[in-house]
């Protein structure tokens, strides 16, 4: 208990402080101000001092009663403020006369903020303090019992230990070995085959050794001290990188004040002939060579695959062009002859027609006689009487002769000139960019080719054959070019072909020109086999044949 100058009496318990206000019967629990309570509820001491300040000491140190309004309370926590709050100030309070609290364990010192803890050292060496036994005597010193006999405590004569110890390598071990601590303040040297070094050390202070505190730091390596109790006095390290580092040591005294002397150790760790610069510049070197070469080779590689590549597509697209070639030639050849078909004629025939006009538009235009060589001249011939070869020698021999028709009509022709397979024994050829004056000379040629030698058979026999000609000229009247078409032009040839063949056979009839028909009747005229026959048209005739 502890009584408050204003009257009333605190009173600690096992479970808080409670207040007796005066002449009252009850004691009041009081309210702790958030975050400002006892650390812990049991309370083990009281003190009123003689300020008028309630010191309070629980299980985990010691309090200072910093407000009280009659209803809430606040604490100063002093013991963790100081980081002591493990265990009690001491429990027996006393103040001294200069305003320090006092237990048996513990000094506090307001005014310094400060708590010293008394040891053997310091001559407080009685045993087990106990709890309740204690008292100030009025010259000032301080009683406390314990279990080997009474603490008297002259405050006046106290000093708190302030001694600095140095501090000293006593042990190095380079690879577990022990060597000479030497003058290692100067440095030490690891050479690129030793691994690790350890360094034992100890504070020189004999009072109370085991109270000594350490830390360590090698400064390149480590970012934060380390801790170490004075049981375990060493700082080991080993496979540190090649460089330069610095062993930092330090330690307290037996109060834990730290001392002002440090070891520093510079330390050196040599590089082994792989670990330096020059070694490793090489290796980048060496691997930077090793990829560029790499990249060389695969581009090579991929730069002859592309080559390979790129003539194999050429190889293909010449291959691709010869088939379409082939295949454009062969939709447009009779297959049994050799020659052009249908489809051939019915593509080129315009421009042909178109070239022909244009000629002889620009001779009308410039009143020039008809160009020599801007007529078209449609030849239609036909076998005569083939079927009866299919009837009498067979289809085969049919075949024979048609396929020798090329070799009768191709010499009597130009190269230029279009040799077509109109259809089954028919031929049409287009004599190109030439006179009509040649017609009928063209056309007796064609008949004498054929007639005046035999077709062979395949099995060697000989046959006799004719041929019947019908022939137009385009453009058919020179002064009016556009006034019949090409068809029409065809048509006619088909009309004369059927006059010669009429005729007897082995003859040929054409028309070259319109003679003086005008345009208007041209036009008009009706089918073309009516119109030949009606002799408004000049046809010409092959003399008879015997
Ligand atoms: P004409 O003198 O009136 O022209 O008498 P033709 O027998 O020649 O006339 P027609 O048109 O009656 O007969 C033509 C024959 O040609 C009918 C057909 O059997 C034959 N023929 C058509 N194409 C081929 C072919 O590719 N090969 C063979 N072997 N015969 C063919
Ligand atoms: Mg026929
Ligand atoms: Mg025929």
């Amino acid at each position: 208990m502890a009584e408050s100058p204003e009257g009333g009496l605190w009173v600690g318990t096992e479970k808080g402080l409670f207040w007796l206000p005066r002449g009252a019967s009850q004691l009041l629990p009081v309210a702790e101000r958030k975050g400002a309570g006892l650390g812990h509820p049991a309370v083990l001491g009281l003190l009123m001092d003689r300020r008028g300040w309630l010191w309070i000491d629980t299980a985990v140190g010691l309090h200072l009663l910093k407000a009280w309004d009659g209803k809430e309370v606040a604490f100063e926590r002093i013991s963790e403020a100081q980081g002591r709050a493990d265990r009690a100030f001491g429990a027996n309070m006393l103040e001294d006369a200069r305003g320090r609290i006092w237990t048996q364990q513990q000094v506090y010192d307001p005014n310094k903020k400060s708590v010293y803890e008394l040891t053997a050292a310091d001559g407080a060496d009685y045993g087990t303090g106990w709890f309740r036994s204690y008292t100030a005597l009025a010259d000032g010193r301080l009683l406390f019992g314990g279990s080997k006999g009474l603490l008297v405590v002259e405050p006046e004569r106290f000093r708190p230990w302030e001694h600095a110890p140095p501090l000293v390598v006593s042990e190095l071990r380079i690879d577990g070995l022990n060597r000479q601590t030497g003058d290692l303040l100067e440095g030490l040297t690891l050479q690129p085959k030793q691994r690790g070094f350890s360094v034992e050390f100890a504070a020189l202070d004999f009072t109370d050794p085991a109270r000594s505190q350490y830390e360590y730091r090698l400064q390149g390596y480590d970012a934060e001290w380390i801790r170490t109790g004075s049981n375990y006095r060493v700082a080991a390290y080993s496979n540190l990188s090649p460089g330069r580092y610095t062993l930092q040591v330090r330690a307290t005294n037996r109060v834990g004040t730290w001392s002002s002397h440090e070891l520093v150790i510079p330390i050196e760790v040599l590089p082994a002939w792989w670990q330096q610069t020059w070694f490793q510049a090489l290796a980048v070197l060496a691997a930077l060579g090793a990829v560029l070469g790499v990249v060389q080779l695969r581009t090579q590689m991929l730069q002859r695959r592309q080559l390979e590549l790129e003539q194999r597509v050429q190889q293909r697209t010449a291959e691709l062009e010869a088939v379409s070639l082939a295949l454009k030639e062969s939709s447009l050849t009779d297959p049994l002859t050799g020659l052009r078909n249908r489809r051939f004629l019915t593509q080129h025939i315009e421009a042909d027609v178109a070239v022909s006009l244009r000629r002889h538009e620009a001779a009308l235009q410039r009143g020039e006689p008809a160009p020599a060589d801007g007529d078209l001249i449609f030849f239609l011939i036909d076998i005569d009487e083939f079927k009866r070869v299919n009837d009498a020698h067979g289809h085969a021999a049919g075949d024979a002769v048609l396929t020798q028709m090329r070799g009768r009509l191709e010499p009597v022709f130009r190269a230029t000139d279009w040799l077509v397979r109109w259809g089954g024994e028919e031929f049409l050829i287009v004599a190109r960019s030439t006179s009509r004056q040649h017609a009928a000379e063209l056309a007796e040629r064609v008949r004498t080719a054929v007639a005046s030698q035999p077709f062979v058979l395949d099995d060697g026999r000989l046959l006799q054959r004719s041929c019947s000609l019908g022939f137009a000229c385009f453009p058919l009247a020179v002064a009016h070019p556009r006034a019949l078409d090409w068809s029409a032009t065809l048509d006619l040839a088909d009309a004369a072909l059927y006059a010669a063949k009429r005729s007897g056979r082995n003859a040929w009839a054409g028309v070259t020109d319109a003679g003086d028909l005008d345009p208007a009747t041209l036009r008009q005229r009706g089918s073309s086999a009516e119109w030949l026959a009606s002799g408004e048209l000049p046809l010409l005739r092959s003399a008879a044949v015997s």
